[in-house]
C-alpha cells in the first residue's frame, strides 16, 4: 500500500461562466520514505495538486487515499484531523508569528493538540536541534536570517511527527546558497527520520534534491523523471 495514492484526480475551478480544469485525470502514488519534487510552469497546477495532497482542498472527482484512508468524501473536521496527524507544511514565506520566539513558534502545533508544557518544550527543542537551531530557541523571527526562519518553520512542521512534509516553493524567498542548505536539511530529515517529502519548486537544481521529479504541464503529469545520483 502506498502512503499517498491519487487516482483519476480532477480539479475544476468555476467562477461564473469560467471553468478552469486545473488538474486533469492525475494518477500518482507516493511511497513512505520518498522525496518527490513537483515542477512545472506557472499555472500548470502545482499548488492545486499540493493543496489536494495536503488536504487543504478536495478534488472535483477521483479518489485520494492517505495511509489507506479515503479522504475525498470526508467532512471538514475529519479532514482537519487527518491533516494535523499526518502532514506538516512549509511555505515560501515562512509564516512565523513575529511576536513569539523560535521555540514558541515550534510549540504551537503541540498547543493545538493539548500537549502539556514540559513535553512540548522538550519536543520543540529536539525539533530545533534537528534543523541545527538548538541555540536559537529564544530569538524572535526578526532576529533570524531568512534561512534560519525557514528552518524554524521546518521545525514547526515536523514537531508533531508527521508522516509527510509538504513544501510549496520552500527556497523561493532565499538566495541559492541558503536554498541548498534547506535542501540538505530536507535530505537529512528524509534519510534519518524517514519523513516522506513532497515539494513544489520551479528551480531545477532544487528539484534534483528529490529522488523523483513529477513534471506538470497544463494540469497533467507530462513526465516522471528519476534523479540519478
Ligand atoms: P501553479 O501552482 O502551477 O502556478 P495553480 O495550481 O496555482 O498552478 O493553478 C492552476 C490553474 O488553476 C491556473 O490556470 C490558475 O489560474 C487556476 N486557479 C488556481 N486557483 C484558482 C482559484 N481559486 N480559482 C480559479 N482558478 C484558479
Ligand atoms: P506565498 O509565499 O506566495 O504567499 P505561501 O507559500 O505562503 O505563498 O502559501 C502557499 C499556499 O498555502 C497559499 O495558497 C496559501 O493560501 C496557503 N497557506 C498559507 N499559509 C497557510 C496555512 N497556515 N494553512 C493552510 N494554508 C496556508
Amino acid at each position: 500500500m502506498s502512503l499517498l495514492e491519487l487516482t483519476q484526480i480532477t480539479r475544476i475551478y468555476k467562477n461564473g461562466q469560467i471553468r478552469i480544469e486545473a488538474l486533469k485525470d492525475i494518477n500518482l502514488k507516493i511511497e513512505e520514505g520518498d522525496f518527490i519534487s513537483i515542477m512545472g510552469p506557472s499555472g500548470s497546477g502545482k499548488s492545486t495538486l499540493l493543496n489536494i495532497i495536503g488536504c487543504l482542498d478536495r478534488p472535483t472527482s477521483g479518489t485520494y487515499e492517505i495511509a489507506g484512508t479515503r479522504i475525498e468524501k470526508m467532512n471538514d473536521s475529519r479532514l482537519a484531523d487527518i491533516r494535523n496527524q499526518l502532514i506538516g507544511f512549509v511555505f515560501q514565506s515562512f509564516h512565523l508569528l513575529p511576536d513569539l520566539d523560535a521555540q514558541a513558534n515550534v510549540e504551537l502545533p503541540l498547543i493545538y493538540r493539548g500537549m502539556g508544557g514540559r513535553e512540548r518544550q522538550r519536543r520543540a527543542i529536539k525539533a530545533l536541534e534537528s534543523v541545527g537551531l538548538g541555540e536559537r530557541g529564544h530569538h524572535l523571527p526578526s532576529q533570524l536570517s531568512g534561512g534560519e526562519q525557514q528552518r524554524v518553520a521546518i521545525a514547526r512542521a515536523i514537531v508533531g511527527q508527521p508522516r509527510v512534509l509538504l513544501a510549496d516553493e520552500p527556497t523561493g524567498a532565499l538566495d541559492s546558497k541558503t536554498g541548498e542548505n534547506i535542501m540538505a536539511i530536507f535530505q537529512k530529515l528524509n534519510r534519518e527520520l524517514g519523513i516522506t517529502i513532497v515539494q513544489v519548486t520551479h528551480e531545477e537544481n532544487i528539484a534534483r534534491y528529490g529522488q523523483r521529479i513529477f513534471h506538470l504541464l497544463d494540469g497533467e503529469i507530462d513526465r516522471i523523471e528519476e534523479v540519478g545520483r
